[in-house]
């Protein structure tokens, strides 16, 4: 039996189609070419804008056309799954299964069902959610590995608390028991995940640990091993402690990048999100982050055209981002999601208006990382090589620590180790670069 798998929205869902792969080929189940040869055709769903939902929506009724003429599975999980359910075979009847957040452990019964040409009518619904490890491709070099799942923030503008339920964090043992595996497998990078990492607590089995604990207890164990970057995502301002930037700051696996959502620069917005932070918090932490690792280069995401937002709320934002400067961030404006406090609050602003306000932000933006940018040509930097250059032949792209692209000429066998590269130019922003011979570490 074969399989297809589509996979939309965050990197949680990335991991999640990754663990649900590994439960198709422990089935048995191989990987299709295309989805024309599939006996099942899975679509992992995003619920995070309506956009997200739409564009979900053409798939299913993609393949819900192409079932006319061969018959085949369709199945769809994800948040839009949890969020709509049964609702959604009512409205595409050719979808066979529908598996919310908390049903994945019905999906091996499924896949059971599907090679018996039957159908498994009852998908049952688990307290809690399950982790599940990942899938790896051969050859593979990176991988996530989910510590915590779900939110207890309730951002009034976000979904996220309602389709993947309360935060739950994972066996401390099951997280290192993956690490190892993972080190064994020769993966350099790994990503630990969650909707709000830094609030992972743990207690029992003789274990208590919160972030900082499990982050020094992670760089403690892939000493020595392929692992040689360890990232995390997402990270909520509110919850990230002293102790955590202590740990990043004295461990040099967690490089010299951290995503950290600043979302708006103005406490008026902050608090009509439910944030629970103030700009001046957030400039705190930047700059309690910046004195213990030099050099730290920052990411952020920004929501403009929030309702009620005034000319001087954006210029709010526009200031924060001209303080911190950070090296990218992504910018979206304001789209009212159903089921949230946010969706039905008054002031909301005309479209024309927040793609405005959008084009400032991302304008400013666009300034700051070239000028930063700018600022690091002619030094060296470690990068993690990810691919060959799409663009130009003889090209290898990489990742540096600041996160930040790079293009240099090399071979291809460098796929997947890490080289140290001087950064002679900027080609938009990607660095163009030279290895420095001899020097790059391809053990
Ligand atoms: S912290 Fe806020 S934005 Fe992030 S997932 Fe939770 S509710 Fe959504």
């Amino acid at each position: 039996m074969l399989y297809f798998i589509e996979t939309y929205g965050c990197q949680m869902n990335k991991a999640e189609s990754a663990a649900l792969e590994r439960q198709l080929v422990e089935h048995g189940w191989k990987a299709a070419q295309d989805a024309g040869t599939a006996d099942l055709v899975l679509i992992n769903t995003c619920s995070v804008r309506i956009t997200a939902e739409n564009r979900a929506w053409g798939r299913i009724n993609y393949y819900a056309s192409l079932k006319r003429a061969r018959p085949f599975y369709l199945m769809v999980t994800g948040c839009m799954a949890e969020r709509l359910k049964a609702d959604m075979r009512i409205r595409q009847p050719a979808v066979d299964y529908v598996l919310g957040n908390f049903q994945k452990q019905s999906f091996g019964l499924a896949l059971d069902a599907m090679v018996q040409g039957k159908r498994l009518e009852v998908i049952e619904e688990s307290p809690s959610y399950a982790f599940a490890p990942s899938h790896l491709e051969p050859g593979a070099f990176r991988s996530f590995l989910p510590i915590m799942h779900g939110c207890d923030n309730f951002c009034t503008y976000c979904i996220v608390p309602y389709v993947r339920g309360r935060e739950t964090s994972r066996d401390p043992q099951a997280i290192l028991g993956e690490l190892d595996d993972l080190a064994a497998a020769g993966i350099r990078e790994v990503t630990l995940l969650g909707q709000n990492v830094n609030s992972y607590r743990w207690s029992g089995g003789g274990a208590d640990m919160n972030f900082p604990t499990l982050l020094e207890t992670c760089a403690r164990r892939v000493e020595g091993s392929s692992i040689r970057r360890l990232r995390f995502l997402s990270s909520h301002p509110k919850d990230l402690s002293d102790r955590t930037m202590d740990v990043l700051a004295a461990y040099p696996v967690f490089g010299k990048h951290i995503h950290l959502c600043a979302q708006h620069g103005s406490n008026r917005v902050l608090k009509a999100m439910n944030r629970r932070y103030t700009r001046e918090y957030y400039l705190g932490l930047v700059q309690k982050l910046r004195s213990r690792i030099p050099d730290l280069s920052l990411s952020t995401d920004i929501l403009i055209g929030f309702p009620g937002e005034t000319e001087e709320d954006v210029e709010l934002t526009l200031e924060l981002m001209r303080e911190v400067r950070f090296a990218y961030s992504f910018m979206y404006h304001f789209n009212p999601r159903e089921g949230t406090p946010a969706a039905v609050m008054d002031g909301a602003l005309p479209d024309a208006v927040k793609k405005e306000r959008l084009a400032r932000v991302i304008a400013l933006q666009k300034t700051i990382t070239r000028e930063l940018m700018a600022s690091l040509v002619g030094t060296e930097a470690d990068v993690l090589v990810e691919g060959v250059s799409k663009k130009r032949e003889g090209e290898l792209l990489a990742r540096s620590d600041l996160d930040m692209m790079v293009v240099f000429p090399g071979e291809p066998f460098l796929i997947g180790q890490f080289a140290k590269v001087r950064l002679d130019s900027l080609r938009g922003v990607t660095f163009k670069g030279t290895m420095v011979p001899g020097d790059h570490s391809a053990q």
